[in-house]
């Protein structure tokens, strides 16, 4: 059976390339997205012509109605979600003692809660059907400090936590729950760094290089799948051996 997968935040960097490496493997694509509906049409277009079902669904991961409702008309276009890949982010740095509420608790609505959201929209699905697969995108940073990260980190190793007891709770219902650790990946987050910035990070990678969005893609869509049917609870790093 056809199997349907939805990944938030896959109209741009990270999440699109992982929308695109679903579809080649055959599975039926929702691509969330908040703002860019061009590209996320542009993109389901795409796929649609190489032969992949696809559909771009606009909601806010942060706004649970929204999210949901997005995920409803994934689910009556193309089929019940069967993976889903809560890739959809939001970064910043700011000095601990000069993060505003508003920055914090928006890093936690988007990061965290949207997570929080999303699996409870599939998981009644999954649960009946004893089958599912949920990849959370984390970060490094989730995993290691870095300075002017505080709010970023928190959240990226909520979603450790997070992963690490719903695998424990799902795994009896046949549901496995991974997560990525990203390291340095050239997407438009990382590019308001700058050149110089991206340069030295790239010199403090071992194998020499940041990485690109497909580099991710590959990892997830393998967690994902079938191939990864003895895996749950794990974090995956990619991160050209940053934080060896
Ligand atoms: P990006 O290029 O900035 O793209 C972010 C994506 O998330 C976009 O598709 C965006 O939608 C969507 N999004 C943002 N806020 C949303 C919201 N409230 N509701 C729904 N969708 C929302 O980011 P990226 O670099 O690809 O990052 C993807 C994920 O990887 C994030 O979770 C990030 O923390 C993680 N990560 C990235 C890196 C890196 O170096 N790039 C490293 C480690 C981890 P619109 O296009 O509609 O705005």
């Amino acid at each position: 059976m056809r199997k349907v997968a939805f990944v938030t935040g896959g109209s741009r960097g990270i999440g699109r390339a992982i929308a695109v490496r679903l579809a080649a493997e055959g599975y039926a694509v929702g691509i969330g997205y908040l703002q860019s509906r061009e590209q996320a049409g542009a993109l389901a277009e795409t796929l649609r012509l190489q032969g992949a079902d696809a559909l771009a669904v606009q909601g806010d991961v942060a706004d649970r109605e929204a999210i949901t409702a997005a995920i409803r008309s994934v689910e009556a276009s193309l089929g019940p979600v069967s993976v889903l890949v809560n890739n959809a982010g939001i970064a910043g740095q700011c000095q601990f003692q000069d993060i505003p509420d508003s920055f914090w608790h928006r890093m936690f609505a988007v990061n965290v809660d949207g997570a929080f959201h999303t699996i409870q929209a599939v998981l009644p699905h999954m649960i009946h059907e004893k089958s599912g697969s949920i990849v959370n995108i984390s970060s490094m940073w989730g995993l290691r400090g870095a300075s002017c990260e505080a709010a970023y980190s928190a959240t990226k190793a909520a979603l450790i936590g997070l992963t690490r007891s719903l695998a424990v709770e799902l795994a009896p219902s046949g549901i496995r729950v991974n997560c990525v650790a990203p390291g340095v990946i050239l997407t438009d987050m990382v590019r308001t760094l700058g050149e110089d910035t991206l340069h030295m990070l790239a010199e403090q990678t071992p194998l020499g290089r940041i990485g690109a969005p497909e580099d991710i893609a590959g990892i997830t869509a393998f967690l994902a799948g079938d191939g990864a049917a003895f895996i749950t609870g794990q974090v995956v790093t990619a991160d050209g051996g940053f934080i060896v």
